[in-house]
């Protein structure tokens, strides 16, 4: 049986849902989506059931990265139920359009996209659903921090000084709507040369760290730049699945245990 929907300040929730993490950065190619699947593949490591709403609505990347082909059926003509990878449960607009169409969408037609994938999908009981939040601080962020209960907030950001003022846009976002921080990931951290082992701090590195402790937000871990997680994320098999005890996948689940 489904729980009844938890309620925050009048946001509605999702029924049977426990807890909605949204999973964002201040801008793109930062490592969101990456983070955002690898941290709902690290909680369901934990043993929770877990869920990946994938909001990036212009550029869903969660088909590719669980390699998650097919389009979802419906129950009685009208709700969806999501895909299914890796014990987790899956919604992304890239099910339901052709992969090369643009979309050429409007905010208000967004915004009504976003509220149908969160409440027009059978989610069934869930412990938390994982939300990969678009880049940056629109519409549509405004709309998932403002209608949904968001249990809080992971940012994701690279240790540069600029990713980090954009990071802080999206933080203060959150701030602003009065969901809580859960903490910062600061992702392309270092490089550890595999055939030296020496390693190189290509964008800096402990930038998150240091902001993290300015802002009084957790720091939720460091995770380097390694080609097998791109590769990995290539192949639609996150790095946690394909090593799942390997180093990496430790970071991951360490953030989960954080979160
Ligand atoms: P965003 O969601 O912020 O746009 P993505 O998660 O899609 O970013 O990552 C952008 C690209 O960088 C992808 O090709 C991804 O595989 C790669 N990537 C992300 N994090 C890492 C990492 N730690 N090491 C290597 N490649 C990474």
């Amino acid at each position: 049986p489904l729980a009844p929907p938890s309620t925050q300040s009048g946001k509605r929730g999702v029924p049977g849902v426990e807890a909605i993490i949204a999973v964002a950065s201040g801008k793109g190619g930062v490592g969101k989506s990456t983070t955002a699947v690898n941290l709902a593949l690290g909680l369901a490591a934990l043993g929770l059931k877990v869920g990946v709403l994938d909001a990036d609505i212009y550029g869903p990347s969660m088909p590719k990265l669980l390699g998650i082909k097919g389009k979802p059926t419906t129950v009685d003509g009208k709700i969806l139920k999501p895909m299914e990878k890796y014990g987790l449960k899956v919604m992304s607009m890239g099910f339901l359009v052709e992969e090369e169409s643009p979309m050429i969408w409007r905010g208000p037609m967004v915004m009504s996209a976003l509220t149908q994938m969160l409440r027009e999908v059978e989610w069934g009981a869930l412990d938390v659903l994982v939300v990969d939040m678009p880049p940056g601080t629109g519409d549509a962020q405004l709309t998932m921090a403002q209608q949904v209960p968001l249990a809080g907030a992971v940012i994701v950001s690279t240790p540069q000084d600029l990713a980090l003022i954009d990071a802080r846009k999206g933080l203060n976002m959150f701030r602003k709507v009065d969901v809580p921080l859960l903490g910062i990931v600061e992702n392309m951290s270092y490089f550890v040369a595999p055939d030296t082992g020496r390693r190189y701090d290509i964008f800096g590195h402990g930038g998150a760290k240091a902001e993290a402790e300015r802002l009084g937000v957790p720091f939720l871990g460091e995770v380097p730049i390694e080609m097998s997680i791109r590769e990995n994320s290539d192949a639609g098999t996150p790095v946690v699945v394909a090593d799942p005890n390997g180093p990496i996948a430790a970071v991951y689940r360490d953030v989960a245990a954080r979160v």
